[in-house]
């Protein structure tokens, strides 16, 4: 592979005139100059990049910013129907420059996820390489489809369990289908605005079975994620040692500098919130109109405190095919990340979250051949992450520019 620049992520420097040599799937050496009798595969003006990394996505969601889009999606769908969505999702991921993802549970959907990891992984269908959740764990009552007729059963959006000891038993099951993390909703309903403009809600645990299913997650080798939007929520997910706390809608200074200390990621998913605060807030649901501000300050205070970052977008709560998931790349430098802590969001950062360092999110000898190109200097307008028109992952050109 040769082009006009590759960015070092780790330096934030250009190499002029790179040449990736690529054997395999494996990257075998990062220089300038073709190894004689090699074919060579020249992107001309292009800014080289390492393949791109989303660690929160929604294969199997195709859009949710109100209620009646998520309830059509759950009770009316068939499942049939969602996978051939979800497999079209998957396609447009890698299409758009994504080479690895972390799908953080299925809504509904089952263990269509770990299916669809096995079928990418095969070469059955194309698609980044994923990390998957599985069905999320909630408690009882705490998660859509809620106050539908109560003599009636509707399926619920996550897994529920109760208890220290159902919860641990619910970890239990959902590794034994081979799920590689396990996503808690730390919190869901009562959101409210605090005096100083934060957000706050009831925790949807207590203590003892939050500390259950990170230990019993743990003790598997599997990380927790938890979906934390209050300040309670987040509080309790840091206290219980999850790995990555996602939305993170309301973290104030002092809980940011425990997050830093425990090495726990923040995946801010701005595109999502950007796309759902509005509807949701003409839904009459109010706090959507103040939760982006609250927002803003959390991921100022992580950023502040050194939390690592990581890409995270939480595309299928928007729609795959109208938003592309390299648009969370100007709405992390809108929040104040440079665009090279940006990029490194979606690279070194994320790599490091899924325990992929120094095989993914780098170009650099011995990593897998996972590559993205487009025209543009992405360090002077990040806008370029989003015109991505070469992939490769894993050694194979998926997507090539149309000449
Ligand atoms: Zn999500």
């Amino acid at each position: 592979m040769r082009a006009a620049r590759l960015l070092d992520v780790r330096s934030g420097r250009y190499v002029e005139r790179a040449v990736v040599v690529v054997r395999g799937d494996t990257i075998e050496s990062v220089g300038t100059s073709v190894p004689p009798g090699m074919p060579v595969v020249d992107l001309g003006d292009r800014t080289l990049l390492p393949g791109l990394i989303d660690t929160h996505t929604h294969v199997l969601l195709q859009g949710d910013a109100t209620q009646a889009e998520y309830e059509q999606q759950i009770l009316k769908e068939y499942p049939a129907h969602r996978v051939a969505r979800a497999v079209r999702a998957l396609k447009i991921a890698l299409d758009h420059g994504s080479t690895t993802m972390r799908d953080l549970e299925t809504e509904g959907a089952g263990y269509d996820d770990v299916a669809l990891r096995d079928a990418v992984n095969e070469g059955v269908i194309p698609g980044p390489r994923l990390q998957v959740a599985g069905p999320a764990l909630s408690t009882t009552g705490t998660y859509p489809i809620l106050h539908f007729r109560p003599d009636w059963k509707f399926p619920v959006g996550v897994q529920t369990c109760d208890g220290a000891d159902g919860c641990r038993r619910a970890v239990r099951e959902q590794l034994s289908y081979g799920t590689d993390w396990v996503k808690v909703y730390s919190n869901t309903g009562g959101l409210h605005t605090t005096e100083d403009g934060y957000v706050d809600s009831p925790p949807n645990w207590t203590k003892e079975e939050l500390a259950a299913v990170v230990s019993e997650a743990h003790g598997r080798g599997a990380k927790v994620a938890a979906h934390a939007t209050s300040d309670t929520g987040a509080r309790m997910a840091v206290e219980a040692g999850v790995d990555s706390i996602e939305h993170g809608n309301s973290i104030r200074p002092e809980l940011a500098r425990e997050m830093a200390r425990k090495g726990i990621f923040l995946s801010p998913t701005i595109a999502v919130l950007a796309y759902v605060a509005d509807p949701r807030a003409k839904e009459g649901r109010q706090i959507w109109s103040e939760i982006p501000r609250s927002h803003a300050k959390s991921v100022e205070n992580c950023r502040k405190a050194g939390v690592k970052i990581a890409f995270g977008t939480d595309a299928g709560g928007f729609p795959w095919t109208e938003i592309n998931q390299a648009t969370e790349f100007e709405h992390e430098v809108r929040l104040g990340m440079t665009p090279l802590e940006a990029i490194r969001s979606s690279t070194t950062v994320a790599a490091e979250v899924l325990g992929l360092a120094r095989r993914a999110g780098v170009v650099e000898k011995g990593a897998w051949a996972d590559l993205v190109a487009g025209p543009g200097d992405p360090l002077r307008d990040v806008r370029v992450m989003s015109r991505v028109d070469f992939v490769m992952k894993a050694g194979e050109v998926v997507r090539r520019p149309v000449p």
